[in-house]
């Protein structure tokens, strides 16, 4: 028998034949503690999650994903669903439950004449680029190449392209999802549009979704992009260029922030490095000579320490971040939606960053309106569509002697820019602590919608292992 754990809290004993027979009928894998490849399906990006499932469903194919999901109903068992592993929440993999692990799933295959790609759950960012930038097509998603394509897409996903395309999900054709009562079904504007209206920003609420079909857009190869640092004594002229900068600034550019300690990059002068600066992280995705004259006016923000900025093919600028945000270090994060960066917050911020905890410690804050803003509210499950800044504490480090003092600084910065915010959240953003904020934070006027949808899709709530919407019954 084997002791696992279901979602009414408790746990059950399953015989070891039903598990064997689980095994027989999938084309993947099933895992178990002392199997190889455990330890590998349950890492996450966040490494303060550390979580111990009973079993792993190690999926090839949507056939694998029917046969976990109706093993996992018929048994109540606590089911965690993985595709990329990177929430900052962790709620990928569970503790003695059953976790169904799509990250084998991972084909991404471009129809050029269409300009469509159909992408399997496990795809990271890093695989979707590579394939479509081999036709020279895109379509919006995130800044960090080993974020799964899935959560990202579940819950909204925006990036470099977002201004002038939208989100992921605005690029959304369709989906491949298995159900709570097993059943696969098809979701699109004709077919369950109800459930593609949910898929799109209410995560992995509904069901598990076995493909995505994305609208391409032409892209580069090359875009204009880059980092200029500036000194933090510069902070203040560095946010008032950057703020009327990206008021006006075209669809095609986009113009993130990012407050932090100086990592010992090449371009940087030794004397920077480990001190405060303030980071323009820029995309230029137009025509390029007019990217390098746009580029021009960001250098004007201040004196730079020193820059990296060029013409490079997008999948290369879409690695920019990845050597700082590599999986393994403790993280907790917390975000608040912006329509306006104040001399408020911009005061809250740079006093923050005085007193940042780790070297590794970061506030980014992205640019979004454009295009994102222009869908309505109601169109997408996701409702944020007048936010134009988002601020993200991202804390970050070592040792778990360094928690209560991490976690403390992020709460307290977070604290200090509620009055200034929107009360809005970014669903993907949000740590495993703050399940208060889903209703009004992370959905707003369209959370009772998601509750009814919710009901009709997973009434049982199976799929509870996400920032959850709990269906009304
Ligand atoms: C370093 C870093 C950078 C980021 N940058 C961006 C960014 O630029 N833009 C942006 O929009 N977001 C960004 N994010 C947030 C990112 O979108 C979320 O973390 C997202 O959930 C990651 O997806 P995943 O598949 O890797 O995650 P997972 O942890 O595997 O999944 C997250 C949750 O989604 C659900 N889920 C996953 N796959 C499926 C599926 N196939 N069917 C049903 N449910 C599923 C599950 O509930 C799971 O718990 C970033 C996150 C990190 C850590």
């Amino acid at each position: 028998m084997i002791d696992i754990r279901t979602t009414q809290g408790g746990s059950i004993a399953i015989a070891k034949e039903r598990f064997d027979a689980l095994r027989a009928a999938l084309r993947g894998s099933l895992v178990f503690p002392t199997d190889a490849g455990y330890d590998v399906a349950r890492s996450l990006w966040n490494g303060m999650i550390d979580r111990k499932p009973a079993a792993i469903v190690r999926a090839a194919g949507a056939g694998d994903v029917i046969q976990a999901v109706n093993f996992a109903r018929e048994h109540r068992l606590l089911l965690a669903v993985r595709g990329g592993g990177h929430n900052i929440a962790g709620k990928a993999a569970c503790d003695g439950g059953l976790m169904l692990d799509l990250s084998a799933m991972k084909s991404v295959r471009v129809d050029p004449n269409l300009a469509l790609a159909r992408v399997e759950p496990g795809a990271l960012l890093s695989d979707f680029d590579r394939e479509t930038q081999a036709f020279g097509l895109s379509t919006p998603t995130g800044i960090n190449s080993t974020t799964g394509i899935a959560g990202l897409t579940l819950g909204g996903g925006f990036g470099w392209q977002s201004r002038k395309r939208g989100l992921t999900i605005d690029n959304l054709v369709g989906v491949d999802v298995v159900l709570a009562s097993g059943e696969f079904v098809q979701a699109n504007d004709k077919h369950n549009a109800d459930l593609f209206w949910a898929v799109r920003g209410g995560g992995g609420n509904f069901g598990v979704v076995t493909s995505f079909e994305y609208r391409l857009h032409k892209l580069g190869p090359e875009v204009v992009a880059g980092l200029i640092v500036y000194p933090f004594d510069q902070a203040h002229g560095v946010f008032e260029g950057w703020r009327s900068f990206t008021a006006k600034a075209p669809e095609e550019m986009t113009a993130w922030l990012v407050l932090r300690h100086a990592p010992p990059l090449p371009f940087l002068p030794e004397s920077v490095h480990g001190k405060a600066v303030i980071v323009v992280a820029f995309c230029w995705i137009g025509e390029v000579s007019r990217g390098h004259e746009l580029a021009a006016q960001l250098r004007r923000f201040g004196t730079a320490a020193g820059e990296h900025v060029g013409a490079m093919p997008f999948v290369n600028w879409q690695t920019a971040f990845d050597p700082l945000l590599a999986p393994g270090a403790r993280n907790y994060w917390k975000s608040h939606d912006f329509k306006a960066l104040t001399h408020d917050v911009e005061r809250i911020l740079c006093e923050a960053i005085g007193r940042l905890p780790t070297s590794e410690c970061e506030v980014f804050i992205g640019h979004l309106g454009g295009a994102v803003n222009r869908v309505a509210t109601d169109a997408t499950a996701y409702p944020h569509r007048d936010v134009e800044y988002i601020v993200n504490v991202h804390t970050r480090w070592r040792e778990p002697s360094e928690d209560a003092k991490c976690i403390a600084w992020a709460r307290g910065l977070f604290d200090a820019l509620t009055p200034h915010a929107t009360g809005g959240v970014y669903v993907n953003f949000m740590p495993e602590d703050e399940t208060q904020r889903v209703a009004a934070g992370a959905y707003g006027s369209n959370y009772g919608r998601l509750v009814d949808l919710k009901a009709k899709y997973d009434r049982a709530n199976l799929f509870c292992l996400n920032q959850n919407i709990r269906p009304q019954a």
